[in-house]
């Protein structure tokens, strides 16, 4: 099977980057648990514009932990003769840093896609499912035949209870509910 896979808030976790970013720079508090849709309210949109290039410089980029279990689960589902695109809505220019993450957490992966039409370009791929956690990207690949999953975040729980997508609390959680999918 072909799998793409997000990364910000699907193989890292994203919201305390974003969130110490807006405190600092704004004096904006962004509790993960309130944060319930994807508009994230008490932010202008030129101010979240400056806090996303912010946490995707280079040393912010570098600096991610994955989340426990992903890049061993990815590993496996590489050995088990998937292919695997990590496919991000990171600016172009973040893409070299990325792609040296990727090597220091030693997450193997056949493509790399840094740019802003993701759906567009699992169509184009063939991917047969999408790890993402955004509840637009979820409802895109839903429409769009693709099988969509996703990590249990607030901001896309409601949408996990309504229609068919996989999720898991964690990776260790999601990858078990993805077996049946990758069979
Ligand atoms: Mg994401």
């Amino acid at each position: 099977m072909r799998i793409a896979i997000d990364i910000d808030s699907t193989l890292h976790d994203y919201w305390p980057q974003l969130a110490q970013a807006a405190k600092r720079r704004f004096g904006v508090d962004l509790p993960y648990e309130q944060q319930l849709t994807w508009d994230i309210a008490p932010l202008r949109r030129e101010q979240l514009k400056v806090l996303v290039e912010e946490t995707h410089r280079d040393d912010n980029v570098m600096a991610a932990e994955p989340y426990p279990g992903a890049v061993e689960t990815i590993r496996r589902w590489k050995q088990a003769g998937h292919s695997v695109l990590i496919a991000s809505h990171r600016h172009e220019r973040a893409r070299d840093a990325t792609a040296r993450w990727l090597e220091r957490i030693g997450l193997p992966y056949d493509e790399l896609y840094c740019d802003f039409d993701k759906v567009g370009h699992c169509i184009q791929e063939g991917i047969d499912v999408l790890i993402d956690d955004s509840p637009e990207t979820l409802a895109k690949a839903l429409e769009a035949g693709i099988t969509p999953a996703t990590l249990l975040h607030p901001w896309n729980r409601d949408l996990c209870e309504i229609e068919d997508i996989v999720c898991g609390k964690d990776w260790p959680a999601l990858a078990a509910e993805l077996e049946r999918v990758l069979a």
